[in-house]
């Protein structure tokens, strides 16, 4: 581990030391992570608080079936979610916080000493229409965010802003979305997390897989951020809690290092059979990468004009259901001192080779159901100085899933990117020390993400449940504060 206050934050000693002396050093939380693969019931031995609302008995079952212990906020609720959690055999109880909550209704006050500590807190905010419905948001959160655990989860469903809601309505759903952002910065600094599950009408069915991942380690380093869930792609295969990826093939390019490594380790370990392309320099690292995993290797250029037909000729007839385009470099300069080489360069890796290898195995080899995943970046969003070609390349990206999303919904196939923040890998490490500091510690968990942190947020888009994802970049930055 290269970051010194993260090391430190995972010395209790030296955390208590920071602590007595009221040292201006705010430790970063280590965060929970899982290892391996997909379990049945990541959620096992957690309380989850709900509160009421349409999707009650979806979320409770959700929750149940991934072991969690529900705790409801009103005991009317108790029937509904009692019915809805049978199934899986997980007890329903009413929070100790329900007092809590109706205290701080009536005079502010905050949450209730007594009260256990929570892994998360779910709020169903889909009915809130009023400024009156909007308060209930802090009827349920304010007393109980106290009790959240070390790398705890705050997850609000909510429906989409549009234009064609009416002014109030659409203002309170746009607040949903601010307030969860502020608790993001709030929760950060004990590792938790915060994010807005957005549900469009006529895709509830779709939601359950999306909660789950978002209250599992998994999704560690994703925080602050909407995820949408729509009817727009057409229906696949009906999603599985284990080994979402078997019996699937996936192609990651620029795998034999970094994000693209843990991302093949990852749709490895839910049984996808991977297909690893990087270049020829790196291919003893390539092959080690694919021998570990039981995949195969391509040794290309993306960039070489032969290399989609390379690709498909590897594929052979059964072809591809999971694309990731992770391969991508830099070339930093301030604009009026690149070269065109440098331009060159990064419009070509990062998104001139994207389109063309897409194209090539949207023909024919890219499944119905599939998937394209691309690597875009916050450097894409928020524009980084000395990158301009990185960021127009990135950015493009975001466009690119979005058209895409459209195009190929009607088979069934998503197209969606993830926007990493700061990820501790060599493209990172030869960043100047200051900046990378900068980087890692502007941002709600106040650390780097892991390229596994990336790897899962990819594996989770590659799954059945990640359906209704669509057209969508998601970002993995650990709230990062720059272009947010
Ligand atoms: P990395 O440099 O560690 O690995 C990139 C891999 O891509 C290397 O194995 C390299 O050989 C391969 N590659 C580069 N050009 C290639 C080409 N022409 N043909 C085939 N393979 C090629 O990078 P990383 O940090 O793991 O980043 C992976 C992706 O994530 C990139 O697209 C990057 O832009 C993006 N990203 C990374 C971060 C971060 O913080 N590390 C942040 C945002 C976005």
């Amino acid at each position: 581990m290269n970051d010194l206050l993260l090391a430190l934050g995972t010395n209790r000693r030296a955390r208590s030391v920071v602590g007595a002396l009221k040292l201006p050093i705010p430790l970063p939380e280590p965060l929970a992570r899982a290892a391996g693969p997909w379990e049945a019931r990541p959620l096992e031995g957690e309380s989850v608080v709900v509160s009421g609302g349409p999707l009650l008995a979806a979320i409770t079952g959700a929750l149940a079936e991934a072991g969690a212990t529900v705790l409801v906020d009103d005991a009317a609720l108790l029937a509904t979610a009692r019915a809805a959690a049978e199934a899986y055999a997980r007890p329903v109880r009413v929070d100790a916080d329900s007092r809590g909550a109706s205290s701080a209704n009536a005079s502010g006050l905050a949450s209730s000493a007594n009260a256990s500590r929570v892994h998360a807190l779910v709020l169903d905010a889909t009915a809130f229409e009023t400024v009156e419905q909007l308060r209930a948001a802090y009827v349920f959160l304010s007393p109980r965010v106290g009790r959240l655990a070390r790398s705890g989860r705050v997850v609000v469903i909510a429906r989409a802003c549009a234009s064609t809601a009416s002014p109030a309505t659409n203002a309170v759903r746009t607040a949903l979305a601010g307030m969860v952002r502020a608790i993001a910065k709030e929760v950060g600094r004990k590792g938790a997390t915060a994010n807005t599950l957005i549900v469009a009408e006529g895709a509830e069915a779709r939601m359950p897989p999306v909660l789950r991942w978002l209250l599992d380690r998994r999704s560690a380093f994703v925080t602050a951020q909407p995820l949408t869930v729509t009817a727009r792609a057409a229906a696949a295969r009906s999603p599985a809690v284990v080994r979402p990826l078997d019996g699937q093939v996936a192609l990651v390019t620029g795998a034999a290092r970094g994000i693209g490594k843990a991302t093949a380790q990852a749709l490895a370990a839910e049984g996808a059979r991977v297909i690893c392309v990087d270049r020829a320099e790196d291919s003893a690292e390539t092959s080690q990468v694919a021998q570990a995993i039981g995949g195969s290797v391509v040794l290309a250029d993306v960039t070489a004009a032969d290399t989609p037909q390379r690709i498909i000729d590897a594929l052979g007839p059964r072809g591809v259901d999971i694309v990731v385009h992770n391969a991508g470099i830099t070339r930093d300069k301030t604009l009026g001192r690149m070269s065109p080489e440098a331009w060159d360069a990064v419009l070509g890796v990062n998104l001139a080779a994207v389109i063309r290898i897409t194209d090539a195995l949207l023909a024919g080899a890219l499944r119905d159901g599939g998937r394209v995943l691309c690597l875009s970046s916050v450097s894409g969003i928020a524009g980084n100085v000395g990158q301009a070609n990185y960021s127009a390349s990135k950015a493009a990206l975001i466009g690119y899933v979005d058209a895409l999303a459209a195009q190929v919904a009607p088979r069934g196939i998503t197209a969606n990117a993830i926007a990493p923040g700061f990820i501790e890998t060599r493209m990172t490490a030869a960043i100047p020390l200051m900046i990378r500091e900068a980087g890692r510690r502007l941002a709600a968990l106040g650390q780097g993400g892991q390229p596994e942190d990336v790897a899962q947020a990819l594996a989770f888009l590659a799954s059945p449940g990640a359906q209704g994802i669509t057209g969508a970049t998601l970002r993995v930055c650990g709230g990062a504060l720059i272009g947010a």
